[in-house]
C-alpha cells in the first residue's frame, strides 16, 4: 500500500478494488442496479453499514472520474449472496452515471473503494418507530437501511415516504411492494407522484414532496412525529431542507433525523 507524507504525518492512500460486474438489472428507462461479486479476501475490507456508499473510480472519456453510489441492499442479502448492489440513476450529460446505464457490462472489472458515510443507524433489539422519506435515486441507501431494519428488528415499524414522478420511473417499485406485502404489519409504503395524471389519484399523494405533504401524509396515517425513533431523508437538497423543518417544528428530536444528499437543487 502506498502512503504520503505530508507535515509529518502518513496518510494512507484510498486502496480502490478491482471488483467484477456480476449483474446489471435495468430498474427503469433511466436507471440500472449493478451487482459485483465481493471476492473472499475482500468480505471484511467490503462489510457494510446500512446507509453506506462505494465510491467508483473510471477512465470515461479520457478524464478520472470518481462518484459515490449507496449500496441497495440488506446485510442479510448481502452476506447471503456474496455480492454488493448499487444503482444508478442516467443523470442528462452526467459522466459516470451514462457510462454504468450505457456502456458498463457483466464480466467488467471497475476500480471500488471501500464502504463510507454516515448516513447510518446500528440496528437495536428494542422496538422502534422509524420513517423514511426519499425522492428519485435517493431510495438507494433507503432501502438498504429500511430492509435490514425489517429483517433484524422483528418489532420496529417503518413508514416511508417515496416521491418519483410516475410509477414507471420509480426505481425498485416491485421490491417495495413486495417488501410491503411481506412485512404488512410492520411496514407501509406510501407513494407519491408528481407527474401521474390520472384524476382518480389522492390529492395528497400527488405532487412534489415537501415538508408540508410529509406532515399531512404522517397525520392521516396516525405517526406521531414526537413519538418517532428515528428519520431517514434521502434526495435532493431542498426536499431534505425543507422535510427536516418540518419534522423538528413538529417535535422531533434532531439527533434522530439523519439525512443524505445526492445533489443540490
Ligand atoms: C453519498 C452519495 C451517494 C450517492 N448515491 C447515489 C446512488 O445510489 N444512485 C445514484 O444514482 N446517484 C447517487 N449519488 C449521485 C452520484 O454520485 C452522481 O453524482 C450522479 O450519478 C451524477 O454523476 P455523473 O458523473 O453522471 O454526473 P456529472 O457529470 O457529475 O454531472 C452532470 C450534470 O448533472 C448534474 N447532476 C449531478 N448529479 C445529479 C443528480 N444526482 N441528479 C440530477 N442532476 C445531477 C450536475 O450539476 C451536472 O450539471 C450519490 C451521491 C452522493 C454524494
Amino acid at each position: 500500500m502506498s502512503l504520503l507524507k505530508s507535515s509529518g504525518v502518513r496518510h494512507r492512500r484510498p486502496q480502490f478494488h478491482p471488483l467484477t460486474v456480476a449483474g446489471i438489472q435495468r430498474l427503469t428507462e433511466r436507471a440500472v442496479a449493478i451487482t459485483f461479486d465481493i471476492p473472499e479476501d475482500l468480505r471484511d475490507t467490503f462489510r457494510f453499514q446500512p446507509g453506506q456508499h462505494l465510491t467508483l473510480r473510471a477512465e470515461i472519456n479520457g478524464a478520472d472520474v470518481r462518484r459515490s453510489y449507496s449500496i441497495c441492499m440488506s446485510r442479510a442479502q448481502a452476506a447471503a449472496s456474496g455480492q454488493l448492489r448499487i444503482a444508478s440513476n442516467e443523470v442528462d450529460g452526467g459522466a459516470m452515471s451514462v457510462w454504468l446505464n450505457r456502456v458498463v457490462e457483466v464480466g467488467d472489472r471497475i476500480a471500488v473503494l471501500a464502504p463510507l458515510g454516515d448516513f447510518v443507524c446500528p440496528t437495536v433489539d428494542t422496538e422502534r418507530e422509524i420513517v423514511a422519506v426519499a425522492a428519485g435515486s435517493g431510495i438507494t441507501p433507503v432501502i438498504s437501511l429500511v430492509r435490514t431494519m425489517l429483517e433484524d428488528e422483528p418489532g420496529s415499524v417503518v413508514t416511508l415516504i417515496f416521491g418519483n414522478r410516475t410509477p414507471k420511473s420509480t426505481m425498485f417499485r416491485e421490491e417495495l411492494e413486495s417488501l410491503a406485502d411481506n412485512y404488512s404489519a410492520r411496514f407501509d409504503l406510501i407513494e407519491v407522484f408528481s407527474r401521474d395524471t390520472s384524476t382518480s389519484r389522492d390529492p395528497l399523494l400527488a405532487g412534489r414532496i415537501d415538508g408540508a405533504k410529509v406532515r399531512q401524509i404522517l397525520r392521516r396515517s396516525g405517526v406521531a412525529v414526537s413519538e418517532v425513533d428515528e428519520w431517514f431523508l434521502c434526495g435532493p437538497t431542498g426536499l431534505v431542507d425543507d422535510v427536516r423543518a418540518a419534522v423538528v417544528g413538529d417535535g422531533a428530536d434532531p439527533d434522530t433525523v439523519h439525512h443524505e444528499e445526492f445533489f443540490q437543487t
